[in-house]
């Protein structure tokens, strides 16, 4: 494998592609936890909740310690169980379709189209061919297993279309599981769920506050519902299951997945910036689609209308023939002028632990993952260094 000169060999980029944008207020709270000695339990786990839950307009939301938790006890909590199947989006970030591995379920993945969020007509031709509807929900005819859930990501931020999501899901029997990881802060402004938060639409929604999202608690996570008994139950199993009496009592296999009093103070300082972060994302997401309009074999992705976006990622799709450079000579120019870009993941449905399982007509997921980069897009990104990308991007294909 060549070596690509970047921040992962020790050396910074001058400017980075998504890292946290953090200010010293969260000092005070931080500092707080330490004298009082509150660090695992505390008023900032609560009061994080509280700002979730008002942000989201939900009654209550469930703190973890990352995204990652809140999506294995997601499946749980949706009743994913040994060699149930659970359709999972092929382009997308691992956590997504991991925590469904830890219960020994079996994915099955779904092509993309040209937004990258899940194709929506492959899936329900597949539902339609390939599955049989039972009383108890849809059974896939090639394996005879139930499929359970079905996980979409809204991809970048960027919401997939949720009415069109719920209303195949209800027509097969499937549960919802929204991985809004990338999505805090994009909402619907049209359509039947006008005003619903990312994550608030399916039966349970997960975000993440891990470092390179739009906020972060210092990695976390939050499980979303309007299920108020499905809450309550994430929040039991959170806390290893311990049942209320003081005689300690467990009745389920729990985890300790909740978030720590340190993590809430930290979300609790982001949380209140989180509208003006997302108003950077977009000034300068602007800023790109102006200058790079111009640029012949680069496209910018756009977000979709009916929708506020938190536009938490920049994607350009790479057409080699046109812009005279391949996207992986394009990173690598990038790498070596210090700029710190990002190719798409991997395709999931290519991933060594996942080669096995079933796969359904994927055909643009593979063109994406060769041309596919994501530009820097932090909330600290400054109009200079937006600049200089463009500046570099144009130089390099001269
Ligand atoms: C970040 C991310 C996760 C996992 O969140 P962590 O907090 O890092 O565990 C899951 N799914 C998607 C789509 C993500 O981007």
């Amino acid at each position: 494998m060549k070596e690509v000169k970047g921040f992962w060999d020790g050396k910074k980029s001058q400017i980075s592609l998504s890292v946290p944008n953090l200010s010293e207020d969260t000092l005070d709270y931080v500092k707080e936890c330490i004298e009082t000695g509150w660090i695992v339990k505390g008023r900032f786990v609560t009061e994080f909740e509280e700002l979730l839950a008002k942000y989201t307009n939900l009654e209550k939301v469930v703190s973890v310690q990352s995204g990652t938790a809140g999506l294995h006890e997601a499946y749980r909590l949706l009743g994913v169980e040994y060699g149930d199947e659970v359709i999972v989006p092929n382009v997308t970030f691992i956590a997504t379709i991991n925590p469904a591995l830890y219960l020994k379920a079996h994915p099955v993945f779904m092509d993309c189209d040209d937004s990258l969020n899940m194709d929506l007509d492959k899936l329900e031709d597949f539902l339609e061919n390939e599955c049989e509807k039972k009383d108890d929900g849809a059974y896939n005819k090639k394996s005879g297993r139930r499929i359970k859930v079905l996980t979409i990501v809204h991809l970048f931020g960027n919401l997939i279309n949720m009415e069109r999501v719920m209303t195949i899901a209800e027509k097969y029997g499937l549960k919802v599981l929204e991985d809004a990881a990338q999505a805090m802060g994009s909402f619907y402004t049209a359509g039947k769920y006008k005003g619903r938060h990312a994550g608030t639409v399916g039966h349970v929604g997960v975000i993440s506050f891990n470092a390179n999202k739009i906020i972060t608690a210092a990695g976390g996570g939050a499980i979303l519902s309007n299920n108020l008994d499905l809450l309550e139950r994430a929040r039991f199993l959170t806390m290893v299951a311990k049942t209320p009496s003081p005689y300690i009592y467990h009745d389920s296999v729990g985890y300790n997945y909740n978030l720590t009093n340190v993590q809430g103070a930290f979300g609790v300082s982001q949380m209140k910036k989180l509208e003006k972060f997302v108003e950077v994302k977009i000034k300068n997401y602007n800023l790109y689609k102006d200058l790079l309009k111009d640029i012949e074999g680069i496209k910018l992705l756009p977000f979709n209308e009916g929708t506020r976006s938190n536009h938490w990622y920049y994607t350009i799709v790479v057409d080699e023939e046109k812009y005279g450079l391949s996207r992986n000579e394009l990173f690598e120019k990038f790498t070596d002028a210090g700029i710190q870009t990002g190719p798409l993941w991997g395709i999931m449905s290519e991933q060594k632990p996942f080669k096995t399982f079933q796969r359904y007509k994927i055909e643009k997921s593979k063109y994406y993952v060769k041309n596919t980069l994501h530009l820097p897009c932090s909330t600290n990104l400054k109009k200079e260094e937006v600049l200089k990308v463009v500046e570099k991007l144009i130089e390099f294909s001269s």
